[in-house]
């Protein structure tokens, strides 16, 4: 299977967020390519093409539906579906990531956190109880789990990655800031803070 271009998935969720919130509004069912390029600063000509990828078709001087648009794209992306998930670490980062509500929005559920320290076992962390890292095959496996979110430091991060897919999930959600290897077929998004931050300072450096 040929997945979406990253750019394109990318403009498809900024979109997702602009039409939710021209939904919550509640004071539209349409929109124009000229709207949605606007408040999401692309043109309206790339708008048109995007919809064109998803196969939604817009009407002269109506425009696009709203509520036609969200769906194809929770449809595209797999936002209808549920894919079971678990995140490796249970401290800081992965306690934040586990209380995160709109995982489900996403097609994500939370199933089980997983960690080495005895003193964390047993704790909930978000709607899950922290398990032993000994039992994440074992989970992963009775659970049918698709994705890892890996939140332990970066000396243990291969480790865990290794456990993961070893056990059968197909995608790593990896925070930690270490390069982890995986077989071809196991899909990486390796995520950083540090690249919106830097992309704060050179904006606030652009000012000075
Ligand atoms: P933390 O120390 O609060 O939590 C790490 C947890 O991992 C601890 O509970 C620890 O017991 C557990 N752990 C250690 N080795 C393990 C293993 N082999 N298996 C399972 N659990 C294990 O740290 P934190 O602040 O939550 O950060 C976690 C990771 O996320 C670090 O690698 C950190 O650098 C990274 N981080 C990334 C970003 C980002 O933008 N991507 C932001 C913050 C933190």
């Amino acid at each position: 299977v040929v997945g979406l271009q990253h750019a394109l998935i990318e403009r498809l969720v900024h979109y997702y967020h602009v039409l939710v919130g021209f939904r919550a509004n509640g004071d539209r069912s349409h929109f124009s390519t000229d709207e949605i390029g606007e408040a999401m600063n692309v043109d309206s000509s790339q708008v048109r093409k995007d919809m064109a990828k998803i196969d939604v078709a817009g009407r002269p001087r109506v425009g696009f539906e709203v509520d036609l648009v969200l769906s194809t794209i929770e449809k595209t992306l797999g936002f209808d579906c549920e894919y079971p998930a678990v995140i490796v670490g249970s401290g800081r980062l992965g306690g934040a990531l586990a209380s995160y509500r709109s995982f489900a929005a996403y097609g994500l559920r939370l199933v089980a956190a997983f960690d080495v320290d005895d003193r964390k076992i047993g704790k909930r962390i978000g709607k899950v109880t922290v398990q032993p890292l000994s039992d994440v095959g074992a989970v992963v496996q009775r659970d049918g789990v698709r994705l890892g979110v890996i939140t332990v430091p970066a000396p243990s991060a291969q480790e865990v990655a290794n456990l993961l897919t070893e056990a059968g999930v197909q995608a790593l959600w990896n925070f930690a800031p270490a390069r982890i290897s995986v077989p071809e077929e196991v899909f990486v998004r390796d995520e950083h803070i540090a690249v919106g931050l830097g992309e704060l300072a050179h904006h606030l450096k652009m000012r000075s």
